[in-house]
């Protein structure tokens, strides 16, 4: 699991990066925003820790920028805890919201929740659910089953059989 952490505060960022590093994930450090937006694009993370107090750019501004290109999901961590900056940021696409200090462990929760609501939103899992054996292709959500593109009425008891 690819993670961009986009903090400007190096002691936070390594101890961030490190509790991330642990739980399996890789993470990519970006310091401005600047970095931040060049790294959405060739890093390709999965999710994006995005602090908004940052040297050059607010967070939000940098949110909005990489939103242009990528539907990535957007954590927006700030020291801030301002209202106002919870309701923009999630205006603007940001899809979930922390408030710091927080710990490693929550952190980590909440990057695993983004990734599966972002997973359920495209449909991605529902393409999963595709199977294809040569001429027979396989629903599993829908139950369906076709043979050489035609369906094929199979009673639920079958299906699950074919399925396993
Ligand atoms: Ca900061």
């Amino acid at each position: 699991m690819k993670v961009l952490l986009v903090e400007d505060d190096v002691a936070i960022a390594e101890s961030v990066a490190t509790s991330l590093s642990n739980a399996g994930m890789n993470v990519h450090h970006a310091v401005t925003g600047a970095d931040a937006i060049t790294a959405a694009k060739e890093f390709a993370p999965e999710v994006i820790l995005m602090d908004l107090g940052l040297p050059d750019m607010d967070g939000l501004d940098v949110s909005k920028c990489i939103r242009e290109f990528s539907s990535v999901p957007i954590i927006i961590v700030s020291a801030r805890g301002d209202e106002l900056d919870r309701v923009l940021g999630l205006e603007l696409g940001a899809d979930d919201y922390v408030t710091k200090p927080y710990s490693s462990r929550e952190l980590i929760a909440r990057i695993k929740a983004v990734l599966r609501r972002g997973l359920t939103d495209d449909g991605s899992i529902q393409d999963q659910d595709l199977m294809e054996v040569g001429p027979v292709k396989l629903n599993i959500g829908k139950h369906q089953v076709s043979v050489n593109g035609s369906p094929v009425s199979l009673p639920l008891k079958e299906f699950e059989l074919l399925e396993f």
